[in-house]
Parts: C-alpha cells; structure tokens; sequence
C-alpha cells in the first residue's frame, strides 16, 4: 500500500483515523472493505465528481471486490436543502441501506455535509466514510463530524454531529478541480495559521505559490498539517462548547455576512469570503490595539497573492444585519474571533455592533 500519512481524531468510541496520501483512491478497496455489505456499497456524489474521479474510486473498490453504486444529487449548494435530503433518504432506501450499513460521500462540502446528515438520520443512523475532493472538504468539512442542510432560516440551520468512521483523502483527485474552488479550499489552509500557528502561515508564504501550482510535496503537507490542527481542536471540544473549535470561525462572521449579502452565489465563495473576512478580523484587530497593522498588511499581501479577495463594497449596515441574525445577536453585541497577531486568535463574547459597523464603514473599497 502506498505510505499513507495517518492522523487520528481522538473522540472515546468515536474516534476514526483520516488518511492522506497521494494515490489513495486506487487502493480504496482495502480502507473501505469492512464497511462494504454484500460486496457493494453507496457512494453520494455529483455529476461533476462523478465524471470527473469516480472511475478511480470504482476501479480502486473494484482491486478488492467491491461495487460502487453511485447515488448521484444534484449539484451545488442547492442540494443541502429539504428537497435535497427527501430525496437522498428515499434513494438510500430504496437501496435497502439500514443502521448497519455505511455509505460514501464523495464530493466537496457540499457532498459531505449533505450525506453525512442523511447517514446521522438514515434510520436514525447509519455509518458513512468521507472520501472529500475539494480543497476545503479535505482541510476542513470532511473532518470534524458536522453535517446539515440549508432552510429558508439560513445556512446549516438543520443538522447534526455525525462522525464519520474514516476519512480517506486522496490529493490527486484536486487535478480536476476548477482553479478557482482549488484558491477558495487554500483560504482554510492559510486560517489554521492565523488562528494558531505563525510557523504554519510562515509555510504557508514560502509554499502557497508551489502548493497552488499542483506541487504533489506541498500539497500533502499542507492537508496533513490542517487536518492535524482540525483534529487536535475537535479532539478538545466536539461540539464547540466553550472551547477552542469557535476559533475555526476566523473570519466566518465577517465572511458569512459577506456571503449573504451575495446571496450564498457563484459570485462569492465560502473561502473567498472567509479570505476577505480573516483579513477584516486582523483590521478590526488591529483598530482595537489588540494586533499591529502590519500583521494585517502581512495577511493581505499573502492572500492577495494567492489569489484571493481581500476587500469588499458592500453596505456596512447591511453586513451588520446579516451579523445580527447569523449569531442572533443579544442585545445588541456578539462573538467575535479576534487575534493579538498571527498565530493567536481568540474569543471575544460581546462585541458592540455599532463599533463593527462603523469599522466596516471605513474598511469598505471604493
Ligand atoms: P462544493 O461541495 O460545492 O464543491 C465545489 C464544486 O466543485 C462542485 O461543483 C463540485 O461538483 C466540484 N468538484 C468537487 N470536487 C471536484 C473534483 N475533484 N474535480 C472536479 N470538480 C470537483 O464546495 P466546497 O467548497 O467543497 O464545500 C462548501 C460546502 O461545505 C458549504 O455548503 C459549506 O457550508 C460546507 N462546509 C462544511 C463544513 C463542516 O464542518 N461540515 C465546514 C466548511 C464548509
Ligand atoms: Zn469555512
């Protein structure tokens, strides 16, 4: 077998191990064989990915006996809906799949997140194996255990805490994937630095450019050493009671707020928005005393060059809104992720929203 780098999350009975290495979806078979009932098994996927790498998840099963049968939704973040899961769950069993059973997601977040919920109620659970192919599902969704779907109340407004019992990342499978998702995935990679490792986002600076070009070496590294950080934090605190998985949230209060205000469209992704929403993190940071501007400065030019957004034109007042009912906002004042510098963020419990919107008054580009 090839040499698999091998990095376990720590949950008591639930703990699973995350695979990465180049190559891995050809000797799929071996991972996903004591998962697998009758020699066949259910993988959740998307056109696109589909025809895209399912022909290597196939043959790989094939090595060792087993069948894929593809159960193909639709693509894109429409599919994490009520529609979306009715359907999933009524294809899954009419395939016969039961508790004892697990089933493949194969795809991005989207994928991830949209059959890891119909495995968590699937008679009321079943088992499910992440095999992610976006950047960001394999640096972040994948790992972790959250799944759900949209309502007309928000993103990932229904859901749950589902671990799956294997993640098997394959890097290869990134050859397919648009440029664009590839920079959106990098913008999570670069947060586990932000958030609390200068080292890593040091790496990140001399590495970004070469691990975004398809660098093999670079790319692995960079997903072991985010899922490391993922795992070590999630290991801490499952479901973000109070400990350090709110700092996950970088730049995700800013960033959704951003997303809503493009109505979760094409024409911002989640990772372009957290990008843009990190380096409003570090500013606002920075206008607080807590941070120097040229860290700020320094998170701008590296995210820049990767590609990324860094600055918005939307109405502050507007953003504000989407802050306010994105973290139900008491009385006015809500959580923040806030850094002292690269490498150390924390949590602030009640930030005013009128300081926030007059911040966002001033950071907005013409
Ligand atoms: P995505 O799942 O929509 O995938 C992006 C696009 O790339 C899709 O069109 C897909 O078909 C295509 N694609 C995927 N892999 C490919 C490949 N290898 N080759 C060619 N095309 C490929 O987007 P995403 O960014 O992966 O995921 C976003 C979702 O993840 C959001 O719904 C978000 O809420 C969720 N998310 C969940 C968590 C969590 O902890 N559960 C964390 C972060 C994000
Ligand atoms: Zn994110």
């Amino acid at each position: 077998m090839s040499d698999a780098t091998r990095i376990d999350l720590v949950l008591g009975e639930r703990s699973y191990p995350v695979l990465v290495g180049p190559g891995l979806l050809a000797e799929a078979g071996a991972y996903l064989a004591p998962f697998a009932r009758n020699g066949r098994i259910a993988v959740v996927t998307d056109e696109a990915v589909w025809s895209a790498q399912g022909q290597h998840l196939q043959a790989g099963l094939a090595g060792s006996g087993i069948e894929a049968v593809p159960v193909i939704v639709q693509q894109g973040e429409e599919a994490k809906s009520w529609g979306g899961i009715a359907d999933l769950l009524d294809r899954l069993l009419a395939l016969g799949l039961g508790r004892g059973d697990h089933l493949v997601a194969f795809g991005g977040g989207v994928i991830g997140d949209l059959a890891g919920f119909a495995a968590a109620i699937l008679k009321r659970g079943c088992g499910f194996v992440q095999v992610p192919t976006t950047l960001l599902a394999q640096v972040d969704s994948s790992v972790g255990g959250k799944t759900g779907i949209n309502t007309n109340a928000g993103k990932n407004m229904v859901g749950a805490f589902h671990q799956p019992s294997l993640v098997l990342i394959d890097p290869d499978v990134l050859d397919t994937l648009p440029e664009r998702q590839l920079r959106s995935g990098y913008a999570e990679v670069v947060k586990y630095g932000l958030l609390g490792d200068a080292d890593f986002f040091a790496w990140c600076e001399a590495e970004g450019a070469v691990l975004l070009a398809g660098n093999a070496k670079a790319r692995k590294q960079a997903i072991c050493a985010s899922v490391a950080a993922k795992a070590a934090i999630v290991s801490e605190d499952e479901r973000e009671q109070g400990g350090r998985r709110a700092l996950l949230n970088l730049g995700h209060t800013f960033g959704h707020a951003l997303e809503a205000e493009a109505g979760f469209s094409e024409r911002l992704l989640h990772g372009e928005a957290v990008a843009i929403g990190m380096v409003l993190a570090f500013r606002f940071s920075a206008a607080r005393g807590l941070c120097s501007v040229g860290d700020a400065d320094r998170v701008a030019a590296h995210l820049s060059s990767a590609g990324l957004p860094t600055g918005f034109n939307a109405d502050a007042a507007q953003l504000v809104r989407h802050i306010r009912q994105d973290k139900k906002a008491e009385s006015g004042r809500v959580p923040f992720i806030l850094v002292r510098g690269i490498g150390q963020a924390f949590v602030v419990r009640n930030v005013d929203l009128e300081e926030v919107e007059a911040f966002l008054r001033k950071e907005r580009s013409a």
